[in-house]
Parts: C-alpha cells; sequence; structure tokens
C-alpha cells in the first residue's frame, strides 16, 4: 500500500512536471503593444537626437503601462493613459502632433474598445479637444453611444468637462514647417493594445488623419472595426496608415474575424488582414495582441514606430 501511494506520488509529480514543460514561462502575466505609425521612413536616416527622442518615447509609453498593469490595472484604463501620454506628445500625429487638414486646420479622431464587453467609443472631427481618446473613452462611459463627431462631440467635451485648448494648441512648429513646405506627410498615428492580469484585452487608436485630408474627412482610427478592435476571446488590434483601405477591409475586426471564423492564430490572421490592404494597393499596419499574450506587428510600409513589453521580458523597441 505503501509502494503504491510512493509510486502515485511520483507518478503525479511527474505529470505536474510534464504539465509545467507544455507551458513554459512564456505565457506572459499582461502585455502592453504600442504603434507611433506606419510609413517610409527609415530609421537608420534619423539623426541621433531624432532617433533617441522616439526610442525614449516609446519606451516612456511601455514603461507606464508595464507599471500599471503591475499594479492590477484594468486594461481599459492602461489603453486611456498610454494614449494620453503619446497624444500630449509633440512627435506624434496625435493630440498635440496633429497634422492639419488641406485647409490649415485640426480634425483629430480616436477610438477606444474594451473587449470585456464590447463596449466602445468613438470621436472624429474635434478641433479643441486636448485629448481626444479621453472623450472617447468617455462616449463610451457616459453615453449609449458609439461615436460622437465635430461640435456635437465638443459640446459633450465641455459638458464633461474634458479640457479644451484653442485650435492653435496643436500648432506646432514641425506640422506647420510641413504645411508650408514641399513635405506634405507626416507618420505617427499612434495605438496601445493591451493584455491585463485578469484577461481583458483594450485597444485605443489616435490621429491627426492624413496630412492634407479633405476637411471633413474621416479615416479609419476612430472606427470601430476599421482602425481598432478588441475582444477579450480573440485579439485587440490598432492600424495605422491609408485609412480608406483599412475601413474597406474592416482590417482590425478583419483579423479578429479570422481567428473567430478560420481558426487562425493571430500571426495568421494579422499578416492576411494586411494582405487584403495590400491587394488593394494600401499601405499601414497594425499592432495586436491575442488573449495569450502573443504579439504581432505587420506592415507593408518600410517602417513602423512599435514596441512592447511583457511581464516577463525586458521592453522592445523598433522601428
Ligand atoms: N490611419 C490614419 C488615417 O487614415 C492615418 C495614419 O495612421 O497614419 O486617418
Amino acid at each position: 500500500m505503501k509502494k503504491f501511494f510512493y509510486l502515485l506520488l511520483v507518478l503525479l509529480s511527474s505529470q505536474l512536471f510534464i504539465i509545467n514543460g507544455a507551458f513554459p514561462q512564456e505565457q506572459p502575466e499582461y502585455c502592453i503593444v504600442v504603434h507611433g505609425g506606419a510609413g517610409n521612413f527609415i530609421s537608420s536616416e534619423f539623426d541621433t537626437v531624432t532617433y533617441w527622442k522616439y526610442y525614449n518615447s516609446i519606451k516612456e509609453v511601455l514603461l507606464l503601462g508595464d507599471s500599471l498593469l503591475s499594479i492590477g490595472s484594468k486594461a481599459i484604463d492602461v489603453v486611456e493613459k498610454c494614449a494620453i501620454i503619446f497624444e500630449n506628445n509633440p512627435l506624434f500625429n496625435s493630440g498635440k502632433g496633429a497634422v492639419v487638414n488641406s485647409k490649415g486646420e485640426f480634425e483629430l479622431d480616436a477610438s477606444i474598445m474594451d473587449g470585456s464587453n464590447l463596449k466602445a467609443g468613438a470621436v472624429a472631427g474635434v478641433k479643441i479637444v486636448k485629448n481626444p481618446i479621453v472623450l472617447a473613452r468617455m462616449v463610451m462611459d457616459s453615453t449609449s453611444h458609439v461615436m460622437l463627431i465635430g461640435a456635437g462631440a465638443e459640446e459633450f467635451a465641455r459638458l464633461k468637462r474634458i479640457e479644451i485648448v484653442a485650435p492653435e494648441y496643436f500648432e506646432t512648429p514641425e506640422v506647420m514647417k510641413r504645411y508650408n513646405s514641399a513635405v506634405k506627410d507626416k507618420n505617427g498615428t499612434i495605438g496601445v493594445v493591451v493584455l491585463d492580469k485578469y484577461g481583458n484585452l483594450a485597444a485605443a487608436t489616435s490621429t491627426g488623419g492624413m496630412m492634407m485630408k479633405k476637411y471633413g474627412r474621416v479615416g479609419d482610427s476612430p472606427i470601430i472595426g476599421a482602425g481598432t478592435y478588441a475582444d477579450n476571446h480573440f485579439a485587440a488590434v490598432s492600424c495605422t496608415g491609408h485609412g480608406e483601405y483599412f475601413i474597406r477591409t474592416l482590417c482590425a475586426y478583419n483579423l479578429v474575424a479570422a481567428m473567430k471564423y478560420a481558426n487562425m492564430n493571430i500571426e495568421d490572421a494579422a499578416e492576411n488582414a494586411i494582405h487584403q490592404i495590400a491587394n488593394l494597393g494600401g499601405t499601414g499596419g497594425l499592432i495586436a495582441v491575442d488573449k495569450y499574450g502573443n504579439v504581432v506587428f505587420k506592415f507593408n510600409t518600410k517602417s513602423m514606430f512599435r514596441g512592447y513589453k511583457k511581464s516577463n521580458s525586458n521592453p522592445v523597441i523598433e522601428f
């Protein structure tokens, strides 16, 4: 009987070992992934100061996200807080660094989605809201709607005491120089996707849109399913690039749908989504994370500002 007991103990412990072996430490407890826009830039051509400015800006967001996630913050709160840091940074094409439309005005778009309940909020064409992502979150939390645009969105921002700025706040020297010169584009839409400790996924995207866009034009970034999507059962996704193509293929949801209906893994689903953009002649990229903390970056431009930080590894930053 004693022998049998020991045998059982040995068998059980070896079984535990196998289970541990089959699921090595790879799966992180939480994870944050960010992008700062895709485009045809080559980072080796950046001067040293510019290179490190981008590098450190991405790192700052990853470390903030990591520290919030480590103390148990929820994915939806982390994507919002991290997007705010990006929006306040003039390097990127969102918030403070937003690009101008063809009239020389700023029209900002943003969206956010909570994968735990499929709730979403978005704003488009706002001109005086310092942090459009905060307003998008407020639309999600405090209305029965998903998207508010233009003057209506701004009135709602005032009502909710969200920080309002003069349109001139967005006039950074860099963007105005580009507007008045031959260089008429700027990359730097931002996106954040997160897996938290509780298995929740969330996504946020914020942009000034495409430089010299037509007055009133809305791209993919504030459109749920096109530029942003999150579903706890599959993945959280944020896109960047030529928005019209991402709208036409519903890129962010396209990725999730491939996982959901075609049983693809996140890598194949992301490849498939970008392939469909490319097939139409579009360019851009995306970031995504699944419920296991698998991270993907895909783009068909020369580069994309990107990075991730998992609970069990150092930050990875590339562009
Ligand atoms: N997707 C954004 C838009 O079309 C722009 C970008 O990501 O660069 O508005």
